[in-house]
């Protein structure tokens, strides 16, 4: 498949004429091509998208909806053909790939509704006659620049509350994953987005994602991605005065005390720790265990991680697919090292997998270390792959300080069965999210998604809140007392 962008309702090849390979990781073989644009296919994307921006304005909002709800429709009749190309072209098991396509669908109808919502307050004015309301306006241009670990749910997550909110969206995706947005802005194309209001733009992060964010005309930078990079963004926009929403890496833990149900636990912990193989941003690759039941925590997740099928995620019985590419598994395999050598106990895996079906694609084996200490890089860094470290504790206050004391903020969990623990943790866990009695993965999307510290600046994506990246306040007052009234001055008449 060759991927072309997709500008003005037209899908063109960039003006650099470079294309670039798609890897199907499980296999290691190239399944297309994708073309890499260059600032000036960026430019027209922005010059078409702010053209259609005005218009698209207009439209009456529970209209725009009308398109998402087809949207909505397309994307489930395609459901399994879309989570199928997920697959090849991102590595996920294919159960968890139409998980994700599901959460398309999901957002879609839910944004629809935001079209009969989009809601403002009314409010009493201070003065006599004399009326008072705020509205959400759109932004303009919004830029999206997404990761490849979801190719499509993030994309949604972003494109449909800016599309409903009135504004026209250019869409970077990553370079590894252009086929989910080529499937994307088709389904919009059918569901009769006027032209402009939707653009992919493919390439590179630092020549085509960079001109997306120094563009002047782009008001608001959506990005989600590693912190390194979003660093990098804030900054530009910060010079510029762009708003910007981040959405970047984590550290999570799940917190296993002992009192806890420890089946419920492992189950948990095997779905965050080796689900996506690790490459969520949610992922639990820490497990905070109460020094009580560490040793039986630890027997039982041995026993458990045994059943974990590797394999190509298009067959239904694998339970951990491939990583991205060879550059991430050198970067899981190094942290193994480190882990070693600031003498973590390792207990199982730590090694590539390179023996027969897996001599092709980028398979790492399911890996657990122990009696990890909390200032160890491997208890602090995000690895982004199946490796999981055990920090044994002594106390609930320990937990949630060993918890709390990574420089991400993303999501953590707590497995216990004393309520007073449960409540203490909902208070004093400083992530943006926080499960009881499941692992750290299984957002919804009409729940803001987010992190604090460094794994964001604040913003959320999905639920209501995402409308608040992708809207501007304006409040409006309207005096029909017909004179003039100074607000906070003519206060005694
Ligand atoms: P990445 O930061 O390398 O790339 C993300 C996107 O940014 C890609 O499209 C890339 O091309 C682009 N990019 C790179 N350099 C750029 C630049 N200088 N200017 C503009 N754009 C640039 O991240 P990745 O490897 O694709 O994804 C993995 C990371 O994403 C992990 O850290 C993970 O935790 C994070 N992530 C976070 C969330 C969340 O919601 N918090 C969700 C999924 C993934």
């Amino acid at each position: 498949m060759k991927v072309l962008n997709f500008i003005n309702g037209e899908w063109k090849e960039s003006s650099s004429k470079q294309f670039a390979p798609v890897i199907n990781p499980a296999t290691g073989d190239a399944i297309g091509e994708v073309t890499v644009s260059i600032e000036a296919d960026v430019g027209a994307a922005v010059k078409a998208a702010k053209a259609a921006q005005k218009k698209w304005a207009l439209v009456p909002a529970p209209k725009r909806a009308e398109v998402l709800y087809k949207v909505g429709y397309l994307l489930k009749e395609r459901k399994e053909q879309l989570a199928r190309m997920l697959t090849m072209e991102m590595g996920k098991v294919i159960e968890e790939a139409r998980g994700e396509v599901q959460e398309g669908i999901d957002m879609a109808f839910y944004m629809a509704g935001e079209g009969r919502r989009l809601f403002g307050d009314t409010t009493p004015s201070e003065l006599k006659d004399k009326f008072a309301m705020s509205v959400r306006a759109p932004v303009g241009v919004v830029g999206i620049i997404t990761p490849w670990n979801f190719p499509i749910a993030i994309a949604t997550w972003k494109s449909f509350p800016a599309i409903v909110a009135g504004n026209a969206v250019v869409w970077k995706p990553a370079l590894e994953t252009p086929f989910m947005a080529q499937e994307l802005a088709k389904i919009f194309e059918e569901a009769g987005l006027p032209k402009g209001v939707f653009n992919v733009v493919n390439g590179d992060g630092p020549t085509t994602g960079n001109a997306l964010v120094e563009h002047p005309d782009v008001r608001v930078i959506s990005f989600t991605g590693s912190n390194e990079v979003g660093r990098k963004i804030a900054e530009k926009c910060g010079r510029s005065l762009k708003k910007v929403s981040l959405e970047m890496g984590g550290k999570n833990a799940v917190i296993v005390m002992d009192d806890a149900d420890l089946s419920l636990a492992v189950e948990g912990i095997l779905w965050s720790a080796f689900g996506t193989s690790g490459q969520r941003c949610t992922a639990c690759s820490r497990i905070i265990a109460h020094e009580n039941i560490k040793k039986e925590l630890e027997n039982r997740l041995l026993e458990a991680m045994r059943t974990l099928t590797i394999g190509n995620g298009l067959d239904e019985n694998v339970k951990v697919g491939p990583v991205i590419n060879e550059k991430a598994l050198q970067k899981i395999d190094r942290y193994v090292q480190i882990g070693k050598e600031e003498g973590a106990k390792l207990l199982t895996g730590g090694y590539i997998l390179q023996e027969g079906e897996y001599n092709k694609g980028y398979y790492y084996a399911p890996t657990l270390f122990t009696d990890v200490m909390p200032n160890m890089r491997i208890a602090r860094e995000e690895i982004f792959g199946p490796v999981a470290s055990i920090i044994p504790v002594k106390s609930l206050e320990e937990a949630i300080e060993v918890n709390n004391s990574v420089d991400y903020g993303l999501s953590s969990s707590i497995f216990t069965r004393d309520v007073n623990k449960v409540f203490t943790a909902m208070r004093d866990l400083d992530t943006g999210i926080v499960y009881v009695n499941a692992g750290t993965t299984g957002a919804e999307i009409h729940l803001p998604f987010g992190g604090t510290k460094g794994t964001g600046n604040g913003h959320r994506d999905s639920g209501v809140a995402a409308l608040d990246v992708f809207t501007e306040w304006k409040s409006i007052y309207i005096d029909f007392s017909g004179k003039l009234q100074r607000a906070q001055i003519d206060i005694d008449e």
